[in-house]
């Protein structure tokens, strides 16, 4: 069976894509295996737990699986990698994705595959800002193992692609380098199906099954190795182990690696604002703002120097993509600062979950007794992560224009200056503070107005539809991501009268009706029949009488009509775990990759079934960490 049909010019063989290690060749690895050679000629054993110091990765080689089976490839990170569809079927490819591939040959030298080091951190609650949270010290890859970065031809993006579940590392801690079948089958979805929803995300190539391998967690599981991929896989944590360490050199080394080698140079970050704060209000959120540093070298007074413009950047980023999780129901499930990348990407596939009925409070984090991940809790603890990277940051962005003075950069503050450049430090966290909540508002209200079908914006439209949406789903106890897919498909006819609009509400409606205390079917209609018609007024506002169609397509595309909920993950895993099906997965992938169809060719009754109402007692699904 092959679904995807997709441009394959440019595309290359596994042969002859451009392979790098720009991350290797210019930061510093593990010193006890400093070079390539050291580390291959080390015992396996001597790779595995301990404390790495002064150092950014440890070189480190996958385990060889003893067999192994390649379940499914995702067509679209094939494409987005610029490797031609037909690759897979190689020996070559299973052998790469599955950590088989590996005979490095020390005369040739060449690339050698790393795992990162880095930390994590982790709030109490209440959750302030300005309090530091609980240290986890050194995290880092236990279970990832980096190949190689990849550029596509076709757009030069480059990529560092990476293997999950191939073995363990110096980050290994107490556990054994191996992810289950299970955990891997929901990464290798949900990575991809937030890709085609259009949020920044780490990408999943291939998953292969380890079938002798026999991992320990709750129950003997088998194991499997998703290969995956990402602009970078640098975190938050990163830096907070640096400076948790104290290790200052490091810290402005990563930092300019990130803008220069991962954001594509300072010249690509937003503009410096003026640290006079008169001048900065209002700026924040005026994208006339964001242009190129050479542009606005007229600006007068102090300028934020280079480093505070990417601390900016990596704010931005994740203001965006944390928007874009509220406004598509989705949670990552443990936003510690491991787990938040630097590039704005969603970010390591543990207990997440689309929501089904809308719930502020729920979390699909089986642990999460203090509800520290809900949905309601992402953008503040977002924040609060992005306010560590502030800390980490300080003295570069508190610095100023004296930031490459040879004093500073090579003894760092003198007494007398510490004062003033934490304060400017702070200054500049807050007020990124307040751009991270203005792009966060504006990227949310761009993507609920769109869900929504609307075309301008009007300040009333914040209370009047989306809060009013939000509070009328939590009270009836309504599935979110259905409602505004059911809603893309009404015409203004269906809801021209207030019969009408009572009568269509039961479309939002579960099998067995609508949940909520106190609501009988008559005021639950109302409810739903007064939202409906104040979206009317709205529409008519936009798009005038008679555009039903193009209006329905246009929210279409955006609204999805399929995406991978929990229960469908469960079914997929245990079809293939317990009955052996080997096609469930390009099924899946398939629907996956194109969310906004109507349909998809496949298997009409399974595909409705996935798309129809979620089974009453698996909603709201809870996931355990140990994966
Ligand atoms: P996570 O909960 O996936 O964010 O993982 C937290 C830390 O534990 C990271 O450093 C992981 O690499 C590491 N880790 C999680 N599971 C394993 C495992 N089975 N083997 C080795 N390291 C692991
Ligand atoms: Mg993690």
């Amino acid at each position: 069976m092959t679904l995807y049909v997709s441009g394959t010019n440019g595309r290359v063989s596994l042969a002859e894509l451009s392979k790098s290690n720009v991350f290797t060749s210019k930061l510093p690895p593990d010193p006890s295996f400093e070079s390539p050679e050291i580390s291959h000629r080390a015992p396996r054993e001597a790779l595995g737990p301990r404390l790495v110091k002064g150092a950014l990765y440890t070189f480190v080689r996958p385990e060889p699986a003893e067999e192994s089976e390649l379940l499914g490839v995702s067509p679209k990170a094939m494409e987005d990698l610029g490797l031609k569809y037909e690759e897979r079927l190689t020996p070559q490819f299973k052998a790469l994705v599955s950590g088989n591939d590996f005979n490095w040959n020390e005369k040739e030298g060449g690339i050698y595959p790393w795992a990162q080091c880095y930390g994590g951190k982790l709030h109490f609650l209440p959750i302030k800002v300005w309090t530091d949270g609980s240290w986890a010290g050194q995290l880092g890859d236990g279970r990832a193992i980096s190949l190689f970065e990849i550029t596509n031809p076709r757009n030069n993006i480059r990529y560092e692609l990476q293997l999950k579940g191939a073995g363990r590392t110096p980050y290994s801690r107490f556990a054994d380098g191996k992810a289950v079948l299970r955990s891997s089958i929901r990464e290798f979805i949900v990575s991809e199906a937030l890709s085609a929803l259009g949020i920044p995300t780490t990408r999943a190539l291939s998953i292969t099954l380890l079938p002798q391998s026999k991992v320990l967690r709750e129950r003997i599981e088998p194991g499997a190795i998703v290969a995956r991929f990402a602009e970078s896989w640098l975190r938050i944590g990163t830096f907070d182990l640096l400076r948790a360490r104290g290790d200052r050199n490091l810290i402005r080394q990563l930092a300019t690696f990130t803008a220069e080698e991962v954001f594509r140079g300072w010249d690509a970050l937003p503009a410096a604002v003026s640290l006079d704060k008169d001048q900065i209000s209002g700026a924040v959120d005026n994208p006339a703002r964001y242009v190129p540093w050479d542009q606005v070298q007229e600006h007068q007074g102090v300028q934020e120097n280079r480093f505070a413009r990417l601390y900016r950047e990596v704010a931005r980023r994740n203001a965006k993509t944390v928007a874009a999780w509220q406004a598509y129901g989705f949670m990552n499930g443990v936003l510690n600062t491991d787990n938040t990348s630097i590039c704005g990407l969603s970010l390591d596939y543990g207990p997440f979950a689309f929501m089904d009925n809308f719930d502020p409070q729920y979390t699909p984090n089986h642990d999460d007794h203090l509800l520290r991940y809900s949905y309601k809790n992402q953008p503040t603890v977002i924040w609060w992560n992005l306010v560590r990277l502030g800390e980490s940051l300080g003295e570069l962005i508190g610095a100023g224009d004296k930031v490459d003075d040879e004093a500073f950069v090579k003894y760092g503050l003198t007494e007398e200056a510490t004062p003033n450049v934490y304060q400017r430090a702070e200054d500049i966290i807050e007020r990124t503070g307040n751009e991270f909540r203005a792009v966060f508002l504006n990227e949310y209200k761009r993507l609920m107005g769109k869900r929504l079908g609307l075309r301008s914006r009007k300040d009333s439209d914040f209370d009047i539809l989306f809060s009013e949406l939000l509070d009328m789903l939590e009270s009836l106890e309504l599935d979110f991501n259905h409602f505004f897919r059911r809603l893309s498909g009404l015409s203004l006819k269906d809801i021209e009268t207030k019969e009408k609009r009572e009568q269509m509400a039961s479309i939002f409606f579960h099998t067995e009706g609508f949940g909520g205390i106190g609501y009988t079917d008559e005021s639950a209609r109302r409810r739903v029949g007064n939202w409906l018609d104040r979206w009317r007024y709205r529409i008519i506002e936009d798009w005038g009488h008679d555009c039903d169609h193009e209006r329905q397509e246009s929210m279409k595309n955006i609204n999805p009509k399929f995406l991978p909920r929990g229960w469908i993950l469960d079914e997929v895993i245990e079809l293939v775990e317990q009955r052996g099906d080997r096609d469930i997965i390009e099924r899946v992938m398939h629907m996956t990759l194109n969310p906004f169809n109507d349909e998809w060719g496949l298997n009409r009754d399974e595909e409705e079934r996935f798309c129809g109402d979620v089974p009453r007692f698996k909603r709201a699904m809870v996931c355990s960490c140990s994966s």
